[in-house]
């Protein structure tokens, strides 16, 4: 590696790493993705530039061509599919470790031994890669194979596919596992059995055990868990680019895989606490394996009265706001801000509190919010906003459900119990904008929606919100 590619790598790293920085914050966050990029690009030009294995044309027509797949993509998805894209990407991300990974014991026609001849009568046989890297790249195929077949499920469990878990498949799945252990110590060792065939064929049922283990894995994962199984797996992907970048001797990937596979742990463990779940719990299938949002019968079935109210009583009241998933789902950001406007004009304090795992990716209100051009500073997370409840007028909850369910605090036999929530059940007055009594991604029933304070505003959250604003509209002197 000349000086200069290894000055690239390092100009790369911090790149990733200050970017990576940067993304802790709303309004440094658009920055961090623009220089973690630049590293990458940077990454990406000296590995193949310091290889010698592309012509500059040929550089420029793959940047280019990938370019302008990524910013398609990127234009094209809706904010509400975005776990989709990123399961997409992971896969992909497997994929090209392990198939990078696999390839070095494919190299040279087919064997990862070279045949030499020395003083020209003795014929001996050497191994191109000794056990360690054997070990590296059976741990690459391992995880990338994994990664691939298990984004892919995830992907279509996100995309309402109903792909369906079988009797048994967890001993099946520690079936495969033990099997695919098997082929990755045998393949460790088989640069010393002699025989130029075994690698590659270990190698095959490696890739071909590991991607059945993928989809056996996250079948039976409830499809409401998937984005959570999809930062664990982003978090695998990230450990199948290290260990390629191991094989390979690219420092520049080692550590950018390094970075994904640790920040990917990370994310799953902050998803997991703001559920009070634990991953085995999630990966195990905890709740969500059959209710999605606003899905369950047992909500659609309560029969308990409810106070109802009308956009023009709520325009009256107004305060404080909520949001939730039902917010991302209607696209009513939009709606929401100028209704905040509205108020604020009136002398109304508006203040947007949420929920660490608002919607369906952690995140996803702050990004929608940002859309709408909501200021930083009006939002506010769930620990800030909760002792403030109390002296709350009016809250309105906008297709939340789960993160305002009061049972969380209250019911230890709820599956929710010690989730932490928004606390609105504690605020003056309530309104609750759902379509329906649905219940949440949980698949429970909420006891907020029943309190002597709480009022319900059924419709599409858009079009409440619409009504809401004209009336305010209306209200004001003209
Ligand atoms: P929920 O899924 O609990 O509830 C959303 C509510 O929005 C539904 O009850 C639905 O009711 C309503 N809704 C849907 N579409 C609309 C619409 N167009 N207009 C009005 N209302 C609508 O969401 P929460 O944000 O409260 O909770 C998130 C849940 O997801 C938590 O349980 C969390 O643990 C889980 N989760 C979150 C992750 C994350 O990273 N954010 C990851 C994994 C899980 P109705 O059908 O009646 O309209």
């Amino acid at each position: 590696m000349t000086t200069l590619t290894t000055l690239a790598y390092l100009v790369a790293a911090s790149l990733f790493i200050v970017g990576l920085k940067r993304l802790a914050s709303p309004r440094t966050a658009r920055g961090g993705n623009r220089m973690a990029s630049l590293g990458m690009f940077v990454a990406v030009v000296a590995a193949l530039v310091s290889q010698g294995m592309l012509s500059p044309v040929e550089l420029a027509a793959g940047l280019a061509l990938g370019g302008a797949i990524g910013l398609w993509l990127a234009r094209s998805t809706e904010m509400t599919s975005m776990p989709e894209l990123v399961a997409a990407f992971n896969g992909f991300g497997g994929a090209a470790s392990a198939l990078v990974a696999g390839a070095e014991v494919l190299r040279a026609g087919g064997t990862p031994y070279r045949e030499y001849t020395e003083a020209g009568e003795t014929l001996t046989l050497v191994p191109d890669l000794g056990p360690a890297d054997l070990a590296v790249v059976a741990v690459s195929v391992l995880i990338g194979a994994v990664t691939f077949s298990g984004s892919f499920v995830a992907w279509g469990k996100l995309r309402g596919r109903s792909l369906d878990s079988f009797p048994g498949i967890r001993l099946v799945s520690i079936a495969i596992a033990l099997g695919v252990i098997a082929a990755a110590v045998l393949l460790t060792i088989s640069g010393e059995s002699g025989n130029p065939e075994m690698p590659p064929l270990l190698l095959a049922a490696l890739a071909v055990g590991a991607l059945l283990l993928g989809v056996v894995l996250v079948l039976p994962i409830g499809g409401a868990d998937m984005p959570v199984v999809v930062a664990l797996l982003n978090s695998y992907s990230g450990l199948a680019a290290a260990a390629t970048g191991f094989v390979l001797g690219n420092v520049a990937l080692v550590v950018s895989g390094a970075l994904v596979g640790a920040s990917g742990l990370i994310l799953t463990r902050i998803m997991c606490d703001a559920m009070n779940r634990s991953l085995a719990n999630v990966l195990l299938g905890g709740f969500g394996a059959e209710a999605s949002s606003g899905g369950s019968a047992s909500g659609a079935e309560e029969e308990r009265p409810v106070r109802r109210t009308t956009p023009d009583d709520v325009a009256v009241m107004m305060s404080y706001s909520q949001r939730g998933y039902g917010l991302a789902v209607a696209q009513a950001q939009h709606e929401c801000r100028e209704m905040a406007d509205l108020l604020a004009d009136e002398g109304v304090e508006v203040v947007y509190a949420i929920h660490p795992v608002a919607g369906r990716m952690p995140g996803h209100m702050n990004v929608l919010l940002a859309e709408a051009n909501v200021p930083y500073d009006q939002l506010v997370e769930a620990e800030e906003a909760n002792p403030d409840f109390p002296q709350t007028d009016v809250v309105l909850v906008v297709g939340a459900n789960d993160v305002v369910n009061p049972s969380a605090r209250e019911d230890p036999e709820s599956p929710i119990y010690g989730m932490p929530i928004l606390n609105v059940d504690e605020a003056q007055q309530v309104i609750v904008l759902k379509r329906s009594m649905s219940t949440g991604y949980a698949g429970i029933q909420n006891p907020l929606f029943f309190k002597d304070n709480t009022q319900m505003l059924f419709g599409d959250a858009k079009a409440s919100l619409k009504a809401i604003v004209e009336e305010l509209k209306a209200l004001q002197p003209a």
